[in-house]
């Protein structure tokens, strides 16, 4: 199909994330994608290829077209690429759950596979106030966050998105009321741990649990904090009965240098969440773990089973396509990788704080991000990282990129400098 009919078919029918319709801007059109390139249908300022500095949203860790998950993917496809896991069960779902098992937190027991992201969020609710009504205390129903969280797209995942981003106001009245407490600061200050405790212990008759992303706060600001708040929250949580829960759909397999999050602070949750890079972004995947003390605390109930069962669970492709994305991982020396990734990160990214209208630089793991002081002109942003062969996508007033692990130094420093010409042209 010749790209001017291709995008105006896109434009008239297709909806893209946070986007009006019919569209009104046009997408760059990605013919296929191998290693850390995009390749375009047809050339965009002056180049046919962009170096992925997104990661497809997290998820592409070991970048594109790689053989060994093609190798996966191809091996089960002729097996079989899906099939219901109601009363049926096969060995790559139950291969993954226990992979995931052993590479998690110690006391994380139970897997619920499904199909996205928001919805791992969403179980992960379901758990915890179903936990509750199973133990007589049906008032735990509703989740403590910080500001300024993004946990995914759907109705329990959206209320506790930052509510400054839009969606509370226009659903105000249709989704469940949480409770708040500001962003954590990117140190630790006893002043913030103490509205932590404060927070918890005064809401705890009301609270099922209390759900943040740990070290990073990704979609909702890309912010950076300090792991000592998660031990705070670990304790309250205890000392008052509320179950912690950690979204890890950013953060997990390695992006921010630790395999999980939780790791920085040396604590586990009693649910965990995990999607994004699971499938190295192949397929639409995601997992909600959870304690034994959870699961058999729903399973003593009124009603003793998780009223959960999408249709895609436990996808045979997709977890067969997970267990290789792991192996490769941790196959490699992946921390050394984001190490190596953060250094380039650091230096490429170094002289940005210099440019005019810029107000912050940080980096952690393969995680870099430049925050202005004031929103990104992202059109402008965005053509000016095209121009130097970087993919980027920057939102309100960030200029953000983790790369796939994948990526050599060389274009870590191309990526650096696509985020250079953004900051000076956002
Ligand atoms: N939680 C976090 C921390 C996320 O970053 C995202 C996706 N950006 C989600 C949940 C939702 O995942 P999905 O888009 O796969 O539904």
């Amino acid at each position: 199909m010749r790209n001017d009919e291709l995008l105006a078919l896109d434009r008239a029918h297709v909806w893209h994330p946070y986007g009006p319709m019919p569209g009104r801007t046009d997408p760059l059109v990605v013919a296929s994608a191998s290693g850390v390139r995009l390749r375009l249908a047809e050339p965009a300022e002056g180049q046919d290829e962009l170096i992925d500095g997104m990661s497809s949203w997290w998820s592409a860790v070991h970048g594109y077209n790689h053989p060994v998950l093609n190798e996966a993917a191809r091996g089960q496809l002729d097996r079989m690429s899906h099939v219901m896991f109601g009363g049926l069960t096969h060995e790559p779902a139950v291969r993954l759950a226990a992979r995931l098992v052993e590479i998690t937190p110690e006391p994380l027991r139970h897997v619920f596979l499904s199909d996205s992201g928001s919805v791992a969020v969403e179980v992960a609710a379901k758990m915890c106030l179903q936990y509750w009504r199973s133990a007589g205390r049906p008032a735990k129903r509703r989740l403590l966050t910080w500001r300024g969280g993004y946990h995914g797209d759907t109705w329990q995942p959206m209320s506790v998105c930052d509510p400054e981003g839009g969606m509370h106001e226009l659903w105000s009245g249709v989704l469940p009321e949480q409770v708040f407490v500001d962003a954590p600061p990117t140190a630790y200050e006893e002043s913030y741990a103490r509205l932590l405790r404060d927070a918890i212990a005064r809401h705890a008759d009301e609270l099922a649990a209390v759900i943040v992303e740990p070290v990073v706060q990704g979609a909702g600001g890309m912010r950076f904090h300090s792991p000592a708040y998660l031990r705070v929250l670990r304790e309250a949580c205890d000392a008052h009965d509320v179950l912690l829960v950690f979204d890890e759909i950013a953060t997990g397999f390695g992006r921010t240098g630790e395999l999980f999050a939780a790791g920085h602070a040396g604590i586990a949750p009693d649910v965990m969440c995990v999607g994004k890079a699971l499938t190295g972004g192949y397929l639409s995947m995601a997992a909600t773990l959870c304690t034994s003390r959870v699961a058999d605390g729903i399973s003593r109930g009124e009603v003793p089973v998780l009223a959960h069962g999408p249709t895609f669970m436990g996808n045979p492709l997709a977890s067969a396509i997970a267990l290789a994305s792991l192996d490769l991982l941790l196959g490699q020396d992946w921390r050394g990788e984001v190490r190596r990734i953060e250094t380039g990160l650091r230096e490429g990214l170094s002289e940005v704080s210099a440019i005019p209208g810029v107000r912050d630089v940080r980096v952690l793991g393969a995680i870099g991000v430049v925050q202005l002081d004031h929103d990104v002109d992202v059109p402008a942003a965005t053509r000016a990282a095209v121009r130097e062969g970087v993919w980027l996508r920057p939102f309100r007033d960030l200029i953000y990129t983790m790369p796939p692990f994948v990526t050599d130094d060389e274009d870590v420093a191309r990526i650096c400098a696509g985020v250079r010409a953004a900051a000076h042209a956002g």
